[in-house]
């Protein structure tokens, strides 16, 4: 019999204490940080899974990598082996770095979009539609149908409505569209992946009506990895001979390497058109850093060009998708309703269905993400009402899970304690906000129990 146990591909060279708080202590954080978790103190949490990005672990190829790095302002080899890694996957003719996924949409978007445009996007993520909103262009988002029923399981949720994309081109013409994106996986609809026969068909559409075609890839590998598993024809490819073929249905793309860069920070942005290449290493210089650097140090360019690699490797890849679909199962299992199938890099809790009794405007979901850590200073976010305010069609919360970071056993703790939470919801309010920013207002909202 072939052993069926998938473990960690990894052994631990290097450990990171983490800390148990009484419950009392937590009850006096949670009023402390206005019931808003990423105002807590990190050392207060025990398992932090508000995040996916740049909270991985290096490989020690990764930190002897950087021990080469090369400080130089100008021409660095760092960078050299950063391009060549980028475009061994992503197969661009301009790579430009950026501290991280947003400096690079910041770019694009100021760049491509102005005041009165729209740019389609499967889902835009948080910040993708604030760049996108802070030009005074218009971000829609065209999610196929099953990706707003939280329950219904589709092997490719994260598709693009291709027929919505056609009567959105028609409705405000093609003049208005300066690109479309395609986000993979999509992280705002639940780390859901996109196939090659979506993404091939919005290539068409985008090319028939001569719109250049941009990937949000933050995740770029995990949705390979879904595609080998999922999609007929790809079994016998390499997640790399996927990635490749998906990139070149597109004319650039936005990265965040702290996602599957499997970095702490960074980012970059690619393009094919050498005018805007021009003019985007321009506005990079003004507020980023030279085209060499891209506001990274050279190390970070050279964790990154291994990062890439490492995180396309099948192992990797098998265990990662694997551990997040076992805490999604163990929770769904005995009732808790969760966004089907499990995505990528996070489960992502139906907070309107776990708290029916919560109305949106209560922010069910800030009010789950609350009760997780008084009960086992477990820390998640809210994807919904506090983060999109009235365009919020589902109150989530999701439980992002940094890569190579937590064990098994560390996965049982958080289903316990998600059990134990949902076994007494009937008890849960809702929250009022009593502070907000005007752009993003989840980093530093202030909210009070009702
Ligand atoms: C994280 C993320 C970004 C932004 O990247 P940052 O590095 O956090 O600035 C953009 N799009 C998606 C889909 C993301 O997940």
């Amino acid at each position: 019999m072939p052993i069926k146990t998938i473990i960690e591909p990894f052994k631990i060279k290097s450990v990171e204490p983490i800390r148990w708080t009484t419950r009392a202590e937590r009850e006096r954080l949670l009023v402390q940080s206005h019931y808003n978790l990423f105002l807590l103190p990190a050392e207060d949490v025990l398992i932090d899974l508000l995040t996916d990005s740049g909270t991985g672990a290096m490989s020690t190829r990764q930190w002897a990598a950087m021990m080469i790095g090369d400080e130089s302002y100008a021409g660095s080899p760092s960078f050299e082996r950063f391009r060549q890694s980028v475009q061994g996957i992503f197969g661009y003719k301009h790579v430009i770095p950026t501290h991280q996924g947003r400096a690079a949409e910041r770019i694009l978007f100021s760049v491509m979009c102005k005041k009165g445009d729209v740019v389609p996007n499967n889902t835009h993520f948080d910040t993708t539609r604030a760049n996108v909103e802070f030009v005074g262009a218009e971000a829609a988002d065209l999610p196929i149908p099953e990706a707003r029923q939280p329950a219904t399981a589709h092997p490719f949720k994260g598709n693009m409505d291709v027929a919505a994309l056609e009567q959105l081109i028609a409705r405000v013409g093609r003049e208005r569209i300066p690109l479309v994106m395609l986000t993979i996986t999509n992280n705002s609809g639940g780390g859901q992946p996109v196939s090659m026969e979506n993404a091939r068909a919005v290539s068409a559409a985008c090319r028939k009506h001569k719109i250049p075609l941009y990937f949000d890839a933050c995740r770029f590998a995990e949705n390979s990895y879904f595609i080998k598993t999922r999609e007929k024809g790809y079994e016998h490819h390499t997640p790399k001979q996927i990635a490749r073929e998906m990139f070149a249905l597109g004319d650039g793309c936005t990265m965040s390497a702290k996602k599957d860069g499997l970095a702490n920070i960074g980012g970059f942005l690619c393009t094919n058109d050498d005018a805007l290449a021009q003019q985007e290493k321009n506005l990079l210089i003004l507020t980023e850093g030279y085209p060499t650097y891209g506001g990274l140090a050279g190390r970070d360019l050279e964790a990154i060009a291994v990062g890439l690699e490492e995180a396309l490797e099948e192992d990797y890849l098998k265990y990662r998708i694997v551990s997040t679909a076992y805490l999604g199962r163990h929770i769904s299992a005995e009732g808790v309703p969760i966004v089907q199938p499990p995505g990528g890099h996070a489960i992502y809790i139906d907070a309107r269905a776990f708290l029916p009794h919560v109305p949106p405007a209560a922010f069910p979901g800030v009010a789950l993400a609350a009760e997780l850590y008084l009960e086992g200073g477990i820390r998640s976010v809210e994807i919904g009402t506090l983060m999109f305010g009235a365009h919020a069609e589902m109150d989530l919360v999701r439980l992002a899970i940094p890569r190579r970071v937590y064990t098994q056993s560390h996965v049982d703790y958080v289903i316990e304690v998600i059990l134990e939470v949902w076994k007494r919801r009937a008890e849960i309010r809702g929250l009022k906000l009593v502070y907000e920013a005007p752009f993003l207002r989840h980093f530093t909202a202030r909210l009070a129990p009702l």
